[in-house]
């Protein structure tokens, strides 16, 4: 297993990781398979969507925000329940084919990572998985 080490800057913010991960599909030599992406967090999530237009993260972001507000009639006593509700919404992990040693992402799409309580020091998991064709 490989892994991303990322420090983020905002309370909230999707990060692209997606030439990161690229790197480790390309090093690991293996041409047709399973890209696994995962996230060991409670308050952060994975998301695969346009990485052309930054209006689209951004959107993704201010409606999260305005469905799941900072200060809501919440029980958890840490203060940061709407950062997990957005982690359980959104998930932790996405599987992405790989197909001539490539992640077989389409034209717009990039891999996110989410930060809903921020800033904080991150991880993301990457399993490789070979397959035969
Ligand atoms: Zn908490």
């Amino acid at each position: 297993m490989q892994k991303i080490r990322l420090q983020t800057h905002s309370r909230t913010e999707l990060l692209e990781i997606t030439q990161q991960v690229e790197n480790i599909v390309h090093a690991s030599g293996i041409q047709e398979g399973i890209c696994y992406v995962y996230v060991p967090h409670t308050t952060a999530g994975i998301t695969i969507n346009e990485n052309a237009d930054p209006s689209v993260r951004r959107d993704i972001l201010n409606t999260l925000n305005k469905t799941i507000p900072f200060d809501g009639n919440y029980t958890h006593a840490e203060g940061n329940a709407a950062a997990h509700i957005k982690s359980s919404l959104v998930g932790t992990s996405a599987s992405i084919p790989i197909s001539a040693s490539k992640l077989a992402l389409g034209t717009w799409q990039g891999i996110f990572f989410c930060e809903f309580d921020g800033p904080r020091s991150r991880e993301v998991f990457i399993q490789v998985i070979k397959s035969e064709a």
